[in-house]
């Protein structure tokens, strides 16, 4: 088991609680679906109808007794009222992701990810669940210049994408002002690790990068290749959600950038991965991307402020933590 599942990141006794993981079957929800049931959760119940999710991800749970899977739509509203039957806390991760999938296809990531989330903060609501806390994500920054981006100063979306989670925030807002429903939206950014798909045309640059090298093959920079990131590794991503999730006296809404805090550009990410698998590749350069952040680094305290957030993995921990699962 991975170190990042084995350490915990709270303190309250969990064997009491369920917990309901939409898009539980992707690279964020199975890791915390892992995690939870590693520490002894009661329930752990993914919902997921595998748009972008993988079976494999969740394989190794299903033998856990207080793991179920419930394979469904959150654009169907009984289907997340009948997941939110007996839990107690909400991690909501079912989206459509990706930027440019949202400019090929606003409608569906659209409903997906507006229509969809408006269907599971209602049914959380009615449902009188203890917490809920969702994913929100970097892209809502926009095209705000400032650095480091701190949560009250959002720019102008740039993406169908970035619209969609400025929505949520919205509507997780409106529901805490109206019902006294309070909920906690995560601002990742640039999340990486282990189980997350280095295929498909919408997979995420640090799976592409490793498979790219350890195939000995350049990896294509979009731009210049100039653009910064704040790389975030899914342990401390985990922490961030099981400590929102569990976090007690939340009086409103409130919207936390989940980060390391620090940045690094992509060619000299694609040069640190090269030297951590003992490989020297130039990269090629293809056409800058619609919709891209050209800068990115967060300001994380107010995670540390209002739910404890203390992130223990840098990049180069996180690095080394995610190089076998795309060595097979
Ligand atoms: P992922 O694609 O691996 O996981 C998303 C999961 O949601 C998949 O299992 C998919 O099958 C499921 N899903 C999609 N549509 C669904 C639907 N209609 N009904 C039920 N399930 C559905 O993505 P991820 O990287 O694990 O991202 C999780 C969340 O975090 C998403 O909301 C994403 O927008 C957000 N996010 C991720 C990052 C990142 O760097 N990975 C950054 C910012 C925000």
């Amino acid at each position: 088991m991975n170190s990042y599942i084995k350490a915990q990141y709270h303190y309250q006794d969990i064997s009491k609680f369920s917990f309901l993981i939409t898009g539980g079957a992707g690279f964020i929800g199975s890791n915390l679906a892992t995690y939870l049931l590693y520490h002894g959760a009661k329930k752990v119940r993914v919902l997921d109808n595998l748009a972008t999710g993988n079976l494999s991800n969740i394989e190794p749970l299903k033998a856990n007794p207080n793991f179920e899977l419930l394979e469904g739509d959150i654009c169907d509203l009984e289907t997340c009222n009948k997941a939110m039957e007996g839990i107690d806390y909400v991690s909501h991760q079912a989206a459509l992701g990706s930027v440019p999938r949202s400019i090929k296809d606003p409608i569906t990531t659209n409903k997906v990810n507006i229509d969809g989330f408006l269907n599971v903060l209602e049914a959380a609501k009615n449902a009188k669940v203890k917490r809920m806390i969702y994913a929100s994500s970097s892209s809502i920054y926009g095209d705000s210049k400032i650095l480091p981006k701190v949560e009250e100063n959002i720019g102008k979306p740039l993406s169908p994408y970035a619209i969609t989670k400025a929505v949520n925030e919205l509507y997780a807002d409106t529901f805490s002002k109206h019902y006294a429903f309070h909920t906690i939206g995560l601002r990742y950014f640039n999340v990486f690790g282990p189980l997350q798909d280095p295929n498909g045309a919408y997979a995420a640059v640090i799976p592409l990068f490793f498979t790219a090298a350890l195939n000995n093959k350049p990896a294509t920079l979009n731009g210049k290749g100039d653009q910064t990131r704040d790389f975030t590794f899914i342990g401390n991503v985990i922490q961030a959600n099981v400590k929102a999730m569990l976090v007690e006296n939340l009086t409103q809404h409130e919207a936390c950038n989940i980060a390391f805090g620090e940045r690094i550009n992509l060619q000299e990410l694609w040069v640190k991965i090269n030297d951590m698998l003992g490989k020297s590749i130039d990269p090629v350069f293809g056409p800058p991307r619609a919709g891209d952040v050209q800068d990115s680094l967060a300001d994380i305290s107010k995670a540390k402020r209002v739910f404890g957030y203390q992130p223990e993995y840098d990049l180069n921990e996180g690095l080394k933590e995610s190089v076998d699962f795309y060595r097979v």
